[in-house]
């Protein structure tokens, strides 16, 4: 069986990486989605609603599991049998910090291949990060998260507003 895994902070999920999910889960028996702790980012939504909402998300892709993981990459690739790590590549300037990434999870673990995919070009300049600067400032995301994400995303910054 062909496992791979996606890591990253899905803080939320959005378009950009359900394609990359989508287009993995064609070539792999399982994808595992792995939600990182990544305390030091300052996460937007807690462990459980991301992974709650990506759970919502990848619902009709099939093959698809969600966990998460707060310890390193490499040692959870290990103990569960996974050979290979997903990382989604939109344009150059991901390149370098994935590719310093790739090369030390290389070195930590030489069995373990990272394999970079490319998104459809209209996802290529989308980042979570941008997504919550945007529905920060009151402007529609519709066209980049799902609905149900754009409402959580709504929600939350109010919430946050109201503090
Ligand atoms: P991280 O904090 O690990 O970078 P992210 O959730 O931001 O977590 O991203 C997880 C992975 O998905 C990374 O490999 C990132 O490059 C990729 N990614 C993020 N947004 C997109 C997108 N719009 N298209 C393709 N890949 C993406």
């Amino acid at each position: 069986m062909r496992k791979a895994i996606y890591p990253g902070s899905f803080d939320p999920i959005t378009n950009g990486h359900l394609d990359i999910i989508t287009r993995a889960s064609r070539i792999f028996d399982e994808l595992i989605v792995a939600v990182a702790q990544n305390e030091e980012k300052k996460p937007l939504f807690t462990m459980r609603e991301r992974l709650e909402m990506i759970r919502g998300a990848v619902r009709d892709i099939g093959k698809v599991k969600v966990v998460h993981f707060n310890n390193l990459l490499i040692d959870y690739c290990r103990a569960n049998d996974i050979p290979v790590v997903i990382r989604g590549l939109r344009a150059i300037s991901d390149f370098e910090s994935e590719f310093q990434m790739a090369l030390m999870n290389k070195k930590l673990c030489d069995e373990i291949e990272t394999v970079f995919m490319m998104p459809n070009e209209s996802y290529s300049y989308l980042s979570s990060r941008m997504i919550k600067e945007i529905a920060s400032m009151g402007g529609a995301v519709s066209a980049f998260v799902p609905t149900f994400i754009e409402k959580k995303l709504k929600t939350k910054l109010l919430r946050r507003k109201e503090r």
